[in-house]
């Protein structure tokens, strides 16, 4: 791999929907690369798909961008020296280079309508444009000369196709897969330009990265079969000195290894594909992203990284600063990468007991306050060090500490009722009174006092220990039950034994 320009990458998304989380993975190794060469990671817009283009969407990626904190050096909303960064404002430059080809016998005209090509998809269904038929259809190899001038000058409709060699290879040194070799006879005269003046992808990309000094491209595995078309026109275009080296990645797959990961998958299966909430503005379908789903994006990215990549040892915990310094390309693999929600899941519950309490404390403020409840940061400190090592997602905090801001709304008394005696209502009224008296509200107090009235009742530690966590928490869950009393506070603790003892007698 050579390094002698100054490295410039680009993610170059198209703006038609929710970013898959393949995608997000090639905006970060190429931001990975980017940074790890001091480098430039810009964000490219390719738009000339007029028919695809979803409004939103441009906005989704950035946001996306922003919470992954992969933020572009160079971008439509922050352009520097090259732009503009949208392919849809930059029509105008794209035309010379189709004309370009024309004249050096690289490209022609094609008149044929869509109608026509349509005609010839229905005779034959594995119809492409390509060296087999092209002197059969309608373009400026096929018409002579003078027909073509009239119909340019009549302004018939045209689009501008690649003439792809009949004979030959093209190869390359992909820095992911090595050598690798197309038969440019197999494949077909691709357009270049619309008849609508917009290029295709194929011409904007090559323009756009050469124009933008791209030095190196990181794209999905998908965008490989297009990769000697880019070629032959980098060479076309007399651009051969300065094309940028290729990586293609490994595509991500379904868990079970059979296929590329789709957005169905995540429905059909029940975890999110997109990195954040999408909602399709035709429809108002809403699809679920790892951001809502709770995930941080320090283990969104962890994740992410680990999708193909490795650093050579069974570390899989890195922060992104740690990924920007131990990112190489040597060690994207080749194979694709499986795809396993319960790992994604084990990203987001090792980064939760990993980052500081005080980072958590915000996220988790900002959830009680959807549930209607302003908490004291010392309050949910204190709730955080009991429950954080049952939480794999920050929603777990409700699940698991909802009945410190709330009484628990009905209580398993079935687990209780069987075995309860007149004895048990007797020592919790007694405790009652014995807590109304206690000053000192620590665990250690609430317990010796818990204990030595049970010692005095005849009763068994054993037999009163479930009930109480059940009047305090509703069920048999939580942490130690005379810390949970302590963080409850003594009017609580009464008011919710009173409660319990009501409800397990009824
Ligand atoms: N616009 C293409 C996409 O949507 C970019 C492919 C490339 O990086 O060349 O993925």
């Amino acid at each position: 791999m050579s390094l002698e320009k100054k490295v410039r990458v680009r993610f170059a998304p198209s703006p038609t929907g929710g970013l898959h989380l393949g995608g997000v993975r090639t905006a970060l190794f190429n931001y990975l690369f980017a940074k790890h060469h001091d480098g430039d990671f810009i964000l490219r817009i390719e738009d000339t798909d007029q028919t695809r283009f979803v409004a939103g969407a441009e906005a989704y990626i950035n946001e996306c961008l922003a919470w992954c904190g992969i933020a572009p050096d160079e971008s439509p909303e922050k352009p520097g020296a090259v732009g503009p960064y949208r392919q849809s404002e930059r029509k105008p430059s794209y035309r010379q280079y189709a004309e370009q080809l024309i004249q050096s016998g690289h490209a022609y005209y094609a008149f044929d309508t869509a109608e026509e090509l349509d005609e010839q998809r229905k005779l034959q269904p594995n119809f492409r444009y390509s060296h087999e038929n092209r002197m059969s259809l309608r373009n400026s190899l096929s018409l002579d000369e003078a027909e073509v001038s009239k119909l340019l000058a009549e302004g018939h409709p045209h689009t501008i196709r690649i003439k792809m060699p009949e004979e030959g290879t093209v190869s390359f040194e992909d820095m992911i897969r090595e050598r690798v070799v197309f038969e440019t006879k197999l494949i077909d005269d691709k357009v270049l330009l619309k008849a609508d003046g917009m290029p295709t992808y194929h011409l904007a990309v090559v323009v756009d990265d050469k124009a933008m000094e791209i030095s190196h491209v990181f794209r999905g595995e998908e965008w490989l079969p297009s990769a000697p078309v880019h070629i032959l026109l980098w060479e076309y275009l007399g651009w051969k000195q300065e094309m940028p080296q290729w990586a293609h990645l490994p595509l991500i797959l379904k868990p079970d290894g059979n296929g590329k990961l789709s957005k169905r998958d995540g429905d059909r299966l029940g975890f999110p594909v997109y990195a954040m909430n999408w909602t399709d503005p035709t429809s108002g379908d809403t699809t679920v992203g790892f951001r809502e789903k709770g995930f941080l994006p320090e283990a969104f990215v962890n994740m992410l990284a680990m999708l193909g990549w490795n650093d050579g040892t069974e570390e899989e915990f890195f922060t992104l600063n740690q990924l920007i310094e131990k990112f190489s390309v040597d060690r994207i693999s080749k194979a694709g990468a499986k795809f396993d929600f319960e790992k994604a899941k084990w990203f987001n519950r090792e980064w939760i007991q990993r980052t500081p309490n005080e980072e958590l404390v915000p996220k988790i403020a900002a959830l009680l306050v959807e549930k209607g409840i302003q908490a004291a940061v010392e309050k949910i400190n204190t709730l955080l060090a009991l429950v954080k090592d049952r939480m794999t997602f920050i929603a777990d905090f409700w699940e698991h500490a909802s009945y410190f801001f709330q009484a628990p709304e009905s209580l398993d008394s079935a687990a209780v009722k069987p075995k309860w005696t007149a004895e048990k209502t007797t020592f919790f009224e007694k405790i009652i009174t014995v807590f109304e008296a206690q000053d000192e509200w620590a665990a250690s107090n609430i317990e010796t006092l818990f204990k030595d009235k049970i010692a005095q009742s005849g009763l068994k530690v054993g037999e009163l220990m479930l009930p109480l966590r059940i009047m305090l928490v509703g069920g048999k869950f939580g942490p130690d039950v005379f810390v949970i009393a302590e963080t409850l506070g003594k009017e609580q603790v009464v008011q919710r034994i009173k409660n319990g003892l009501r409800i397990i007698q009824d």
